[in-house]
């Protein structure tokens, strides 16, 4: 199965594609933790798209497209690819239709998930990630169960994004609205789209993705 999660910055598209990893054995293909990596390890990806990223603003089409069109040719996507956090734009899902046609790969399903504004600044504010095995958290609602060490792995170290404030947040928020809410129509047409509701705590989010799949 290859789907797409979209959802307005932290919607909850990483926790809940980690679980679909889990149980489906699908792999995820987060276009942030890419860009994340480029710019922690310097690549000229990273150079170029770190400021945009600070600022809350969108990569270019071009080196997005480019990134994903290598990532997903690679032989640990046949089992199935979560997209979480591609495509962003109108000409990045053109672009994903294409690259797909060429490899003879078909999407099965664009999964929205919607959460209300306060709640998406509410979670962002409080989010952190395991730094050695991604897992992520948060302060409020998804608490580490021994204070200072990840339920998964053991690690002591974390980290925290620092894009995830309240005044970034503004213009990821409008990057949403303004250049991806129109792909939903895109898909929708296509009749691709499901929507869950976002605002369910964790588990009950998963279960309505699951129910949207089944179909
Ligand atoms: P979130 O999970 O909070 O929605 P991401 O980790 O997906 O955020 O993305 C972080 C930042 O990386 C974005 O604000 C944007 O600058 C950049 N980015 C990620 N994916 C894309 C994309 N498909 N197109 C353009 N920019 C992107
Ligand atoms: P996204 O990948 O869409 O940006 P995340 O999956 O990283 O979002 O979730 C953002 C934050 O909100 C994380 O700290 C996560 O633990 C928390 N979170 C995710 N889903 C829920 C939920 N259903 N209810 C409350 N908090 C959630
Ligand atoms: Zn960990």
């Amino acid at each position: 199965m290859n789907i797409i999660l979209i959802g307005a910055p932290g919607a909850g598209k990483g926790t809940q594609a980690r679980f679909l990893e889990e149980k489906y054995g699908m792999i995820q293909l987060s276009t942030g933790d890419m860009l994340r990596a480029a710019v922690k390890n310097e690549e000229p990806l990273g150079l170029e798209a770190k400021s945009i990223m600070a600022e809350g603003k969108l990569v270019p089409d071009a080196l997005m497209v480019g990134l994903i069109k290598t990532r997903i040719a690679k032989p640990d996507c046949a089992k199935g690819f979560i997209l979480d956090g591609f495509p962003r734009t109108v000409p990045q899902a053109e672009a994903l239709d294409a690259m797909l046609k060429e490899l003879g790969k078909k999407l099965d399903a664009v999964v929205e998930i919607k959460v209300d504004d306060a709640a998406l600044v509410e979670r962002v504010s409080g989010r952190f990630t395991c730094a050695k095995c991604g897992a992520g958290y948060h302060d409020t609602f998804k608490p580490l169960k021994q204070a200072g060490v990840c339920d998964s792995c053991g690690s002591a170290e974390f980290s925290r994004r620092n894009d995830d404030n309240a005044e970034t947040m503004k213009s990821r928020l409008k990057a949403f609205n303004d250049q991806t809410a129109p792909i939903l129509p895109y898909y929708k047409a296509k009749g691709l789209l499901k929507s869950v509701d976002g605002m369910a705590d964790m588990q009950k989010v998963t279960a309505a993705i699951e129910e949207v799949l089944r179909v």
